[in-house]
């Protein structure tokens, strides 16, 4: 199991740092948010971090042996080849990277990301030993139009496809409604336990012990004074963490948020 990881659905709270950062302030991220978690085996929940490609070895570093997971944002399916720009799996793992988000909704709005595309990318992390993220969620013409089940059937369907049944738990999934990414609007705690027991189910579908065991996570403008609500959810197993995550000190208050 990577490290950062606890035994399946104790919670996990992963910051996605996007594109911030500099290896200065990586750095000094890392000293600060490490100077602000109990050590290991008294945290609530499992702790990752995502950092730009050019900060993942200096992470790697600064968090080894202190429990808190490396991730990168995405990487390309194939192993190598041309595709000019991309990173693949065992490049990450060759640094010592523990996982990867895949299918974020900001790339798949701004690099065309696509459901096929993602398919391969969650089976090749798994080869290659990458812990996948993989990222759902519906825009708010979607959830208006009552479409929310529609898309997050599709999307957990296809990016789970090529992924045996004996190896499903051990992608995470995150449900990030698009609307409340990024936007200040969080969902309310039954909005994100309605669609994870959706995810769930989904997942179900596919092995019922699979579903007992996967996380699922929340994201969307999770911040210290709305976290503990949504996190008490039964089927809420953590949350990806955005524009928050660049604060040690929010994040270290929503990694608390988890305790029950
Ligand atoms: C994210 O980047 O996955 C995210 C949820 O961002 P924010 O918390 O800023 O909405």
């Amino acid at each position: 199991m990577p490290s950062g990881s606890l035994p399946q659905r104790t919670p996990a709270i992963v910051g996605n740092w996007k594109l911030w950062g500099t290896r200065a302030q990586a750095a000094d991220h890392c000293d600060r948010l490490l100077a602000l978690l109990p050590d290991e085996g008294r945290r609530p929940a499992a702790v990752g971090i995502c950092a730009p490609f050019t900060s993942l070895d200096l992470c790697v570093e600064k968090l080894s042996g202190s429990g808190v997971g490396v991730y990168a944002q995405t990487m390309h399916q194939e192993e190598s080849g041309a595709f000019t720009g991309e990173v693949s799996a065992p490049m990450l793992t060759e640094i010592g990277i523990d996982g990867v988000v895949l299918g974020h909704s900001e790339r798949r709005q701004f690099f065309c990301e696509t459901d096929r595309a993602l398919q391969e990318k969650v089976a090749a992390a798994l080869a290659a030993g990458l812990r996948p993220i993989l990222c759902v969620g519906e825009t708010e013409d979607e959830r208006e139009a009552g479409e929310t089940e529609r898309k997050l059937r599709h999307q957990v369907q296809e990016g789970l496809e090529k992924v045996e049944s004996e190896r499903l738990a051990e992608v995470t999934i995150a449900y990030e409604p698009i609307w409340a990414v990024g936007t200040g609007q969080v969902a309310t705690p039954e909005i994100a336990q309605d669609a994870i027991a959706f995810v769930r189910a989904l997942v179900a579908d596919r092995a019922k012990e699979a579903a007992e065991r996967i996380r699922v996570l929340y994201g969307g403008s999770v911040k210290p004074d709305n976290a503990a609500a949504i996190l008490a959810q039964p089927d809420v197993d953590g949350a990806l963490v955005g524009g928050a995550s660049l604060d040690p000190e929010s994040f270290a208050r929503i990694i608390a948020a988890a305790a029950p």
